[in-house]
């Protein structure tokens, strides 16, 4: 009976910290369940660690042996350490993917030096305001529109206007809740794009993801007018496609296709830091008169 009790409480040590270890791996690719999950990391190894504790009484107790005085405080030590590189991705988030840094960041955007535009009101010749820096703010909807919105409400609040790039195929959302969010974006005057992932969908295949592009692309321009359009990362590479895309036919640009003077990115939540107290928004402050300044924000990646 007591070691059916030792091997569920080791099973249950193993499986959690199994799903943690993968977890913390996988924090790019599921970027909202990680983010949903912060709180729960260090109570879960807490009790894995104590079913471990447990068990090993348990054993002792069975075999009636004693244990030399040290181990207790080597257990306890393991224990600390683990609970506590735990901590380190929660305070990377805690301090830096705050929506009221965000918040802080879109204060700084009302500044009079700054005009920010729509990717529609992009110049292409250069023909800009040359005493004005240009932001051009953009959401590449991967993941949650729940986040999304999060954004968008701030966004909304500090009168600041965005243009949000939506999937067709994202893990995590299907289109058809999409559409409303679309529409409702739309009607606060926000722009549009289009977040291709045509190569993911063929396998690698050009030619079909080509058609496939078209026929995405007049998918979400039944909903809404469509003029640029951004690529989804992942291991196929879409932007391999957009050399090969009929610009002039389709009536499309590229965000990538922007001269920008400075690119501000948290893509895949690790270029937040570039060094201690550096926060990517700092990147800002070197941007000059008459800058195009693209920034690309997550809404995933934000709480
Ligand atoms: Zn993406």
């Amino acid at each position: 009976m007591l070691w059916i009790i030792v091997a569920i409480l080791l099973g249950i040590s193993l499986l959690t910290w199994i799903f943690l270890i993968f977890s913390l791996i996988q924090e790019n690719r599921y970027a909202t369940l990680f983010i949903d999950m912060l709180p729960f990391y260090q109570p879960l190894n807490f009790f894995a660690l104590l079913s471990v504790v447990i068990s090993s009484y348990l054993i002792l107790y069975i075999y009636e042996w004693s244990p030399p005085r040290w181990i207790a405080p080597l257990v306890l030590s393991i224990g600390i350490i683990l609970n506590l590189s735990l901590i380190y991705p929660f305070r990377r988030w805690s301090n830096y993917y705050r929506l009221s840094v965000y918040a802080g960041f879109l204060d700084e955007l009302k500044k009079e030096q700054y005009s920010v535009k729509r990717f529609s009101e992009y110049d292409h010749t250069s023909q800009l305001d040359k005493n004005k820096i240009h932001i051009f703010l953009r959401h590449d909807v991967d993941l949650s529109l729940n986040r999304l919105l999060n954004i968008i409400k701030l966004e909304i609040e500090k009168d600041i206007i965005s243009t949000s790039f939506f999937r067709l195929h994202s893990e995590k959302y299907v289109f058809e809740k999409a559409i409303p969010i679309i529409q409702y974006l739309q009607s606060e005057g926000f722009e549009i794009g289009f977040h291709y992932e045509v190569l993911s969908q063929t396998k690698g295949n050009t030619e079909e993801a080509l058609d496939l592009f078209a026929k995405e692309l007049n998918k979400l321009r039944e909903y809404i007018p469509i003029k640029v359009v951004s690529h989804h990362g992942d291991k196929y590479s879409n932007q391999k496609i957009w050399p090969l895309v009929d610009k002039t036919k389709l009536d499309v640009w590229s965000a990538y296709d922007m001269k920008k003077d400075i690119y501000i990115t948290d893509t895949g939540g690790k270029n937040m830091i570039k060094h201690p107290g550096f926060h990517i928004f700092d990147k800002l402050k070197e941007a000059k008169s008459g800058d195009v300044v693209q920034i690309l924000i997550h809404a995933d990646w934000w709480y």
